[in-house]
């Protein structure tokens, strides 16, 4: 009896151990996670941005594939925040990440870079094609009913650059091409893409 009751002791020791590592693992993942999730968008954050985009870029060298960035940045944010409130703002900001989240593909990486300005870090795509993934979200955005409470809805627009890697930029380069794309879609006029 004292035998079988000492092991079963041992037994639940070992059990609750077990029990604690796992939370602790699961306590670890959940704010690694926080750490690198904007909690607005759902889109990786700043931080995660300036972790990762060399390592992206450097993969897609070292594999000879094309790399691409867009840069999105919402048209008069300013205006949405002053007419509504901030607290609308944050809705509009919130269903944005969510239609870019749906519109990325497995590979892609949806970021919120800043207040209202998101990215897509596009590996092995070509500039053509970042140019024809920032339309579809240009459109996409521009017929959403963004509703904020029961009964209405507002619209807005975006305005997006597009850089590609093409054998010699690094990443303040290809940062530098996306930003001055952007700010000839916002001189021409916003709610365009440009390149
Ligand atoms: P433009 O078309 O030139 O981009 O005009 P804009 O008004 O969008 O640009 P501006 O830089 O003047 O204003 C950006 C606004 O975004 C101001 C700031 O209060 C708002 N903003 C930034 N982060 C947040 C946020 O987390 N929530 C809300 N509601 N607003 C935010
Ligand atoms: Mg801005
Ligand atoms: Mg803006």
């Amino acid at each position: 009896a004292f035998t079988f009751n000492l092991l079963r002791y041992l037994v639940d020791r070992l059990r609750l151990f077990n029990d604690q590592v796992d939370t602790s693992i699961k306590v670890q993942h959940l704010m690694e996670k926080r750490a690198t999730i904007d909690a607005l968008t759902g889109l990786y954050n700043r931080r995660w941005f300036d972790e990762q985009f060399d390592s992206i870029l450097n993969r897609c060298k070292k594999d000879n594939q094309s790399f691409s960035f867009i840069m999105i940045d919402i048209d008069h944010f300013k205006q949405v925040n002053d007419q509504y409130g901030h607290a609308v703002g944050d809705i509009v900001l919130h269903k944005c990440g969510e239609i870019l989240l749906e519109n990325a593909r497995e590979r892609d990486a949806a970021v919120r870079y800043g207040g209202e300005e998101l990215s897509l870090i596009l590996p092995s795509t070509t500039l053509e094609q970042a140019l024809d993934i920032a339309e579809r979200i240009r459109t996409i955005i521009e017929k959403t009913e963004f509703q904020y409470n029961k009964n209405n809805t507002l619209n807005i627009s975006v305005s997006l650059g597009c850089s590609s890697y093409t054998g010699s930029e690094d990443k303040k380069k290809i940062m530098k091409l996306a930003d001055d794309a952007l700010y000839q879609a916002k001189e021409n006029g916003r709610n365009q893409v440009r390149s």
